[in-house]
């Protein structure tokens, strides 16, 4: 999609450095950390939310969940790690591209802000 920065990402428009890529996601880390370890994983397709996927994604939600624990041992974070996906404005979602987020190597708090 124009104008969508993970798409340009996602189609190396932008010059990036996956930390993983295959035929249907990229990871790479976070522009601006907010822990240790801190990368997104994001679908090469563009979906604006989560609340905008549907059964047509369930393969592709099924293979990012099954994914992220490969990367984040691969990352070291054997002691855990966080999964989030802002959704929406109140979620503090501020790219309309869904992407996960992976969190690591710090005690995470609970609630979250
Ligand atoms: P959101 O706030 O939508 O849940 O998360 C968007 C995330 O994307 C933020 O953590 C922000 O730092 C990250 N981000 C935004 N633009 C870029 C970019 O161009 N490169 C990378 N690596 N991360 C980005
Ligand atoms: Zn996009």
């Amino acid at each position: 999609m124009a104008d969508c920065i993970f798409c340009s990402i996602a189609n190396h428009d932008i010059p990036t450095d996956p930390i993983y890529e295959d035929e249907l996601i990229i990871a790479f880390n976070d522009l601006e950390p907010q822990a240790p370890v801190h990368f997104l994983v994001v679908p090469k397709k563009h979906i604006e939310s989560i609340d905008a996927a549907t059964e047509d994604d369930s393969e592709l939600i099924s293979h990012i969940m099954l994914t992220i624990p490969k990367l984040a041992a691969e990352q070291g974070l054997e002691n855990g790690y966080r999964i989030v996906i802002n959704t929406g404005d109140d979620g503090g979602q501020t790219v309309k591209h869904l992407h996960f987020h992976i969190l690591g190597k710090r005690k995470m708090t609970w609630p979250p802000g």
